[in-house]
């Protein structure tokens, strides 16, 4: 779909692009673009949290994710008897992501669930769906505890995450559905926002990686992220 990586140099993001309050129906909510990557990340706070964690003062993040049948082509069918393992691996990392980052504790027996809907999938869906989503969440957070900010109340962080890859001889930064395709390594990283790794999903699908491609995929994610970061606390503060 993107004609954008023919042209972008291998150590830089897409453009990015965050509009808060998309949805009035919601406490929060981000329509969160990357080049041509479009989520909508919409959280939802509810006075409840699931019955394992009933009656321990604590609170729940969670996420779903759902990429919308006209968001590809061709179009990706809706399967309404049950929810795919491509879907499932995607939406427990979002929620893993985003619980690496909140105090449970201070955020007292309520649920956020942060629903990343897939407008348009151009590579790196589940990877803008944690970017996007931290923001979503820092808005929920902030609806229930006002005045609370990064490090300041619930949110001990913020999180965000980027692709990687090995294509060729070439390491590159935020995968497009274009490099994704070509990749030989593609990798998602996933880190807080001052610096920590909460998780790396790496596969060498068509050809195997030395310890050096890994570190130049992990000073490039951080890179990336480090970017990320500052977009979202420039946004927060907005
Ligand atoms: N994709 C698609 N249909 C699918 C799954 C993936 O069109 O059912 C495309 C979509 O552009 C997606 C890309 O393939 O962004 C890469 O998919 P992957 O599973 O690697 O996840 P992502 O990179 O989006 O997190």
């Amino acid at each position: 779909m993107s004609t954008a990586s023919v042209t972008r140099p291998s150590d830089q993001i897409r453009e990015v692009k965050i509009e808060r309050g998309y949805l009035k129906s919601c406490p929060a909510s981000v329509l969160y673009s990357s080049g041509d990557t479009v989520v909508l990340c919409a959280a939802s706070v509810e006075p409840s949290v699931p019955p394992w964690l009933e009656g321990k003062g604590k609170g729940w993040v969670t996420a779903e994710y759902n990429m919308l049948p006209g968001s590809t082509s061709p179009r990706k069918r809706r399967d309404r008897s049950k929810v795919d393992g491509r879907t499932t691996e995607i939406q427990r990392l979002i929620g893993r992501s985003l619980r690496s980052i909140i105090d449970l504790n201070a955020l007292g027996e309520q649920m956020i669930t942060v629903d990343c809907d897939v407008l348009q999938a151009d590579g790196g869906t589940r990877t803008a769906s944690i970017t996007g989503g931290f923001i979503a969440l820092a808005d929920a957070v902030a609806s229930i505890i006002p005045g609370s900010t990064i490090g300041n109340g619930p949110l001990l962080d913020s999180v965000a995450a980027i692709s990687v890859g090995v294509i060729g001889d070439e390491l590159k930064l935020d995968l497009d559905y274009e490099l994704d395709s070509a990749a030989d390594v593609d990798m998602n990283v996933i880190m807080t926002g001052s610096g920590r790794f909460v998780e790396i999903q790496g596969t060498g699908e068509e050809a195997t990686f030395d310890d050096e491609q890994l570190a130049g995929l992990i000073r490039l994610a951080k890179k990336g992220i480090g970017e990320l970061t500052t977009m979202q606390r420039t946004v927060l503060k907005q």
